[in-house]
């Protein structure tokens, strides 16, 4: 004869009126409370003894776009930056050909093409580094290379780099695990002179030395929250060889070293002609890994950023397109905002000549245009969807009238 079931959960023992619902299993009973007790530990413990991956992720090379697709979606949003942006195109492209590499072919591996992007601040490095994520659908997060020290310091460690992109990714591993993270700034963690130091240098070389494992591939213990490492933290194994690695940084100075290079260089044959090539305005374009070194950046990080390129200092003309020209331009913004509440918006020419004279006046790069753009257009918003008439215009007085009461 089946035993009699008591009205008690086995786990627990509360009985059938303290708990929310007791489902029957065949010897005994389990409460809701224990049932979520139960699935809070399962996955603790599958998280922690997550088996490294062997197998290659998943990825279909047919629905990847091709660098010249990347591209035009690229030039839908960011303006100029045509250097820049073929670089990322094709490392993007081949990021995902080696995703897709059955290893065992021909013993031809292809390595990792993590990218720096060196240029101005405003310039675009983190607009294209978003746009290719969100083209390719894959989890994207932004880190800042300043907030971390060397393990045992004040600051955050670097693995909580992952963590980030762990919660972007809502802790599905996989998913991170193919993931793009853009580390901003890498400039500020140059180490202070270019030797390699004698003292510690905590927030220079020693985060470049943490980060060179995260950026060449390798499974790393991440705590979930983020923060600082503790030893009773639970960890969750997080795989780095399919994550790709965009870093940015203004690298402000950098043309210095670049000059210095290049005035070495000359001395020779055709030094006469090749100066005369040399743009003297704009000397980013000329970077080389080996300036980067100059700047301070230890050469283990170098090696492991093979993508090198440059982002040109935006100028009168390209700030102009970028207020009215990409798909999600700030006055494409403010026009669909105003179209909601049935007016169109109209702005005078020299309305935008004047947003633009402004921003380069504050040397803000393009984002002073918006926050210019944002000041013109502070009352309008106020006022319009109470408004008489479905016409919002912006003249040059009304537009002076609105930045230059600030000033
Ligand atoms: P950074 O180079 O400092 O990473 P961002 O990419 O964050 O600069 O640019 C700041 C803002 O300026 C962007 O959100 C975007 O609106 C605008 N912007 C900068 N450069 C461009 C560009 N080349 N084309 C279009 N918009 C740009």
């Amino acid at each position: 004869m089946a035993k009699k079931k008591s009205n008690h959960c086995s786990f627990c023992g509360r009985g059938e009126d303290e708990v929310a619902l007791l489902l029957d299993g065949i010897d005994g009973r389990i409460c809701s409370d224990c049932v979520t007790r139960a699935n809070e530990i399962l996955g603790t413990i599958t998280r922690s003894n997550r088996k490294p991956q062997t197998q290659q992720p998943h990825c279909d090379m047919k629905q990847v776009p091709r660098p010249h697709d990347i591209k035009a979606h690229l030039d839908q949003y960011v303006i100029g930056q045509d250097e820049a942006k073929r670089h990322l195109s094709v490392a993007v492209y081949n990021h995902y050909k080696r995703i897709t590499q059955q290893v065992d072919d021909d013993g031809v591996e292809i390595e990792k093409s993590n990218i720096v992007m060196v240029g101005p601040t405003g310039t675009g490095k983190t607009l294209i580094a978003r746009t290719i994520a969100k083209l390719l659908d894959v989890p994207f997060t932004i880190v800042d290379a300043t907030v971390f020290t060397e393990a045992g310091y004040v600051g955050e460690d670097v693995e909580s780099i992952l963590s980030r992109l762990l919660q972007v990714a809502n802790y599905d591993v996989q998913s991170a695990e193919r993931g793009i993270i853009f580390i901003d700034e890498i400039d500020k963690i140059a180490r202070k002179s270019d030797n390699p130091s004698i003292t510690r240098d905590v927030s220079g070389e020693g985060v470049q030395q943490a980060m060179l494992k995260l950026l060449e591939g390798s499974i790393v213990n991440v705590p979930p929250k983020g923060g600082r490492k503790h030893p009773d933290q639970e960890y969750v194994k997080v795989d780095t060889r399919n994550i790709l690695f965009i870093c940015g940084g203004a690298f402000d100075g950098i043309e210095k070293k670049i000059a210095q290079r290049l005035n070495t260089h000359t001395v020779g044959f055709d030094s006469v002609q090749n100066v005369r090539k040399l743009d003297p305005t704009n000397l980013m374009q000329y970077v080389r890994p080996q300036d980067l070194k100059s700047f301070g950046l230890i050469p283990e990080v170098i090696g492991r950023l093979p993508v090198l390129t440059f982002l040109n200092p935006l100028d009168k003309d390209t700030l102009r397109n970028i207020l009215t020209a990409p798909k999600n331009s700030i006055v494409k913004q403010y026009a669909k905002l105003l179209e909601m509440d049935g007016k169109r918006l109209e702005i005078k020419d020299e309305v935008y000549d004047y947003i633009v004279d402004k921003a380069l006046e504050y040397k803000l790069g393009a984002r002073g245009l918006r926050s210019i753009f944002e000041q013109i257009m502070a009352d309008i918003m106020f006022d319009a969807p109470s408004m008489e008439g479905d016409v919002c215009e912006v003249s040059l007085d009304y537009a002076k009238s609105k930045v230059e009461k600030f000033i």
